[in-house]
């Protein structure tokens, strides 16, 4: 699609299940596009370790495994598109999750004249994503690493975010990797899937 926004800055969406090594490819492309990689999940760990009236609203469901609602990530969102260094372009990891964050999404691009350029999914079989789980827990131990809510975000991930392939693949703008390979290996294929290799 073509780059509109000023300093030819790009707007891309990172999908993919838990575990799938997203969010590390996300930090990585983003850093050599020059915007910011924005995390909701990690803006809402932050908001829970440090207190915040979000944060202290969002805990409880984040811990069991199940999405924080549409509305709230609304706001979160719209606050976050709305700084400085996300106006030239930025890469979602994290949002959208569901069809009414579609919605949302859309409408904030609409608003701002703006257009996504590409979605990025990065998927891998179920096993490997459980088997990379049980190791993320044995070494850094994050709550919602346990295995049962483990298995409880990704059965919301197959069914609350998996639908979101078929939206973007319609609109031309998905781009599928393979999350099952080496870290430098699926680098390189987002990198070119996105036209910087
Ligand atoms: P992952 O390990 O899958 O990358 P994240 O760090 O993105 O997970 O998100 C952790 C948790 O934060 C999710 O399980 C969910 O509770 C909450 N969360 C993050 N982004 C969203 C969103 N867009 N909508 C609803 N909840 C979200």
């Amino acid at each position: 699609m073509a780059d509109a926004s000023p300093g030819g800055k790009k707007r891309i969406v990172f999908l993919g299940p838990p575990n799938s090594g997203k969010g590390t490819q996300a930090a990585t492309l983003a850093e050599s596009l020059g915007i910011p990689a924005i995390s909701t999940g990690e803006m809402l760990r932050s908001a829970v370790g440090s207190g915040t009236e979000l944060g202290e609203r969002v805990k409880d469901i984040m811990e069991s495994g199940q999405l924080v609602d549409d509305d709230t990530m609304a706001d979160v969102i719209r606050a976050r598109l709305a700084a400085d260094d996300a106006v030239g372009g930025f890469l979602l990891d994290g949002y959208p999750r569901t069809t009414a964050q579609v919605e949302t999404l859309r409408q904030i691009l609409v608003e701002r004249v703006d257009t996504l350029d590409d979605v990025v999914l990065i998927d891998a079989p179920d096993e490997v994503l459980s088997q990379r789980a049980r190791k993320r827990l044995r070494q850094d131990g994050r709550k919602d690493d346990h295995e049962d809510v483990v298995r409880e975000r990704l059965e919301v991930y197959r069914r609350q975010t998996e639908p979101l392939i078929e939206i973007y693949d319609k609109e031309g703008l998905l781009r599928r990797i393979d999350g099952d390979q080496a870290i430098e290996e699926v680098g390189r294929q987002v990198a070119a899937a996105v036209g910087e290799s």
